[in-house]
């Protein structure tokens, strides 16, 4: 990882702890922005800290975080290689879902990091993370469906997966969110010849 990006992504943490119209700040014990490799093919966007993602300062590291670990090594890709957050940063009582304001007023240091991370491939944990990129959609009629969206003049595929905690709670989600998961090594290479094939056309076309 680039000293640059780290030193980046430091100080957007520091900034979001002076920011005091934070939302949610009082109750918290910790800021959670989020972890991992700052150059990750994958970016995982979750919903908000839990009980010990607050006590931990760290995301997905409760009972849900054992199940994305696990997920992520079913495809071979451990956690520390993909970079995970969410669109929240400090924990709602109670766990309740954040409101569409609480979302808002961490929306510019979200959109700041995947900027930073620059992903090629987004995973929504959730509807409230699909919810920042896939409007007027359910998530149990396009989980696991690649969509490919302009983010800032780029185009970005967004991977909207059910909820890990939500998979805990159903059979049926959870074989449908590892089926889910098993999908997108191919998304990944499938983008990345993409890729390639759109540098030669550039490379060949400035060669005439
Ligand atoms: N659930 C989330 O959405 N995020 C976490 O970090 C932990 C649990």
């Amino acid at each position: 990882m680039s000293d640059s990006k780290q030193r980046v992504f430091d100080d957007l943490k520091k900034e979001m702890e002076n920011d005091k119209s934070l939302p949610l700040r009082k109750g918290a014990t910790n800021l959670v922005l989020g972890e991992g490799n700052l150059s990750a093919d994958v970016l995982c966007i979750g919903e908000a800290p839990g009980f010990w993602e607050d006590k931990k300062g760290r995301p997905f590291v409760g009972a849900a975080g054992k199940l994305l670990d696990r997920l992520l090594l079913s495809i071979k890709l451990p956690r520390e290689e993909v970079f995970i957050t969410n669109v929240i940063c400090f924990r709602p009582p109670e766990n309740r879902d954040p409101s569409p304001e609480e979302i808002l007023a961490f929306q510019p240091y979200i959109d700041k990091l995947i900027d930073l991370v620059n992903p090629p491939v987004i995973l929504t944990l959730g509807r409230f993370s699909m919810g920042k990129f896939l409007y007027g959609v359910k998530i149990s009629s396009i989980h696991g469906k690649p969509q490919v969206v302009n983010w800032n003049g780029k185009s970005v595929t967004i991977i909207p997966m059910f909820h890990p905690a939500a998979a805990l709670r159903s059979g049926e989600v959870m074989q449908k969110i590892i089926d889910d998961f098993h999908r997108i090594p191919e998304v990944i290479k499938e983008i990345k010849e993409e890729k390639v094939k759109e540098r030669n056309k550039v490379e060949q076309m400035q060669l005439v």
